[in-house]
């Protein structure tokens, strides 16, 4: 039973891995669309910019040889066909398959303003990407960055000191997909601090430029900010069209079920593209992290392996580096109702509790490791503190991870 993965990047890489490791004897295909071996992403918005490109690979190039997958890069699946099972290329071969992973990512969610063309307007999503704003790195003096989310200000915090930093929020505050009002807020002051510029409920109208590159952005209260480098940070969107066009569900993401199989029992997909019930939140959700992506990797490849069904449970969890500012999420704070922080914002390591109908459903932590730990162990065993102990002095989290 030949399984192919579309997508080689953090999620796709791991099934392959996972399933070699579950011992799946089966032949194995890992189909990616970039020519380098599949690498991690985090590292792009901050270590590869200072230089560090070490960090990239997940594995050596003789791992997929040596563990008998057979890795396809710097080429594009274009069609899914499921009833002959096989996947096609755009010069018309075909690939045959009995199970098949969908881990196809995201993209960058592009703006669709005048200007996105011009030199110096770039996007953050892949290695030539990265590539690119680092070479763009040390001649910048003023960058504008579209998007106050995790990579907006992770660029912000890797170009503070170096050149006017202005970053664009079109809410008001930061990192509000991810983060409570009282994390956001710690940030923003932090940021600004630094001497970033944060421009909330500000929305870019035109990129303007001259000889073809980029020398500003026009807001749309006809406001100009100069920007001779400006990054677009606007979150980004599933890779669900091959699944569309092959008749499988998608939503914004491709939509699985709790074991993460598509409508189509021999189709699976995985990480930043997929959308799944969550068990934590009773919601559908399209997680975007590593733990998500390797997590989902591992317990697909778990059920191709061992043909048995189970439901995908993990506890989601998060880090964003903005240079000293080292954040750590465990859980989901989706439909908090309340809120509770230990620890010294003065000093920078704080801790955000958030509570759902009065019991712990998410922690953020600020330069505080050990909160972090402490947080993802009593979460992932089902456990909970209620807030009326959390509230009590001296209250300490490391105390409820056994
Ligand atoms: P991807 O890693 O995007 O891999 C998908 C791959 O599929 C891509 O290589 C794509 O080219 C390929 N592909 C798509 N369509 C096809 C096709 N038709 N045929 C063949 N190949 C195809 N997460 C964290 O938890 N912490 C962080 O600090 C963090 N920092 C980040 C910083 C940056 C700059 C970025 C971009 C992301 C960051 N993330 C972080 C998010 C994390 O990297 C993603 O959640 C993770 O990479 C998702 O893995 P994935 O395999 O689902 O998608």
């Amino acid at each position: 039973m030949t399984a192919v993965i579309v997508g080689a990047g953090q999620a796709g890489a791991q099934t392959a891995a996972a399933l070699r490791r579950e011992g799946y004897a089966e032949p194995v295909v890992l189909i990616g669309a970039e020519p380098e071996l599949p690498y991690q992403r985090p590292p792009l918005s901050k270590s590869f910019l200072e230089g560090d490109e070490a960090a990239l690979p997940l594995r050596a190039k003789s791992f997929y040889a040596d563990n008998g997958i057979e890795l396809v890069t710097g080429e594009r699946v274009t069609a899914i066909d499921r009833e002959g099972r096989t996947v096609g290329f755009g010069d018309g071969r075909r690939l045959g398959w009995e199970r098949l992973v969908l881990a196809t990512g995201a993209r960058p969610r592009r703006l669709g303003i005048p200007g996105e063309e011009l030199a110096g307007v770039c996007m953050l999503r892949d290695l030539a990407d990265a590539r690119e704003i680092r070479s763009r790195m040390a001649a910048t003096e003023a960058v504008v960055i579209i998007g106050g989310g995790f990579i907006g200000l992770e660029l912000a915090a890797a170009f503070s000191g170096r050149a006017e930093v202005v970053v664009f929020e079109a809410t008001d505050r930061l990192m509000g997909r991810a983060v409570t009002a009282d994390m956001s807020a710690h940030f923003a002051r932090a940021h600004a601090e630094s001497g970033v510029v944060l421009r909330f409920a500000h929305l870019a109208a035109e990129f303007i430029g001259r000889d073809g590159r980029v020398t500003g952005v026009r807001t749309t209260d006809g406001r100009t900010f100069p920007a001779d480098l400006v990054v677009i940070g606007a979150g980004v969107l599933p890779r669900d069209e091959l699944a569309r066009d092959c008749g499988l569900a998608a939503d914004n993401g491709i939509l699985v079920d709790a074991t993460l199989r598509t409508c189509d029992p021999a189709v699976f997909a995985i990480g930043d593209c997929a959308r799944f019930p969550s068990a934590r939140t009773g919601s559908s959700v399209r997680l975007e992290s590593v733990q998500n992506a390797l997590d989902q990797g591992q317990h697909v490849a778990k059920q191709i392996t061992s043909g048995i069904v189970g439901e995908y449970r993990s506890l989601p969890w998060f880090w964003s580096h903005q240079s000293d500012l080292k954040l750590q999420i465990a859980g989901l704070a989706d439909g908090h109702d309340r809120t509770h922080l230990i620890g010294d914002p003065g000093e920078g390591k704080f801790s955000v509790l958030a509570f759902r109908r009065g019991e712990l459903v998410a922690v953020e932590s600020l330069n505080r490791p050990s909160d972090h730990m402490a947080a993802r162990r009593l979460l992932a065993a089902g456990r909970t503190v209620p807030f009326d102990e959390a509230t009590k002095p001296g209250f300490d989290l490391r105390a409820y991870q056994r």
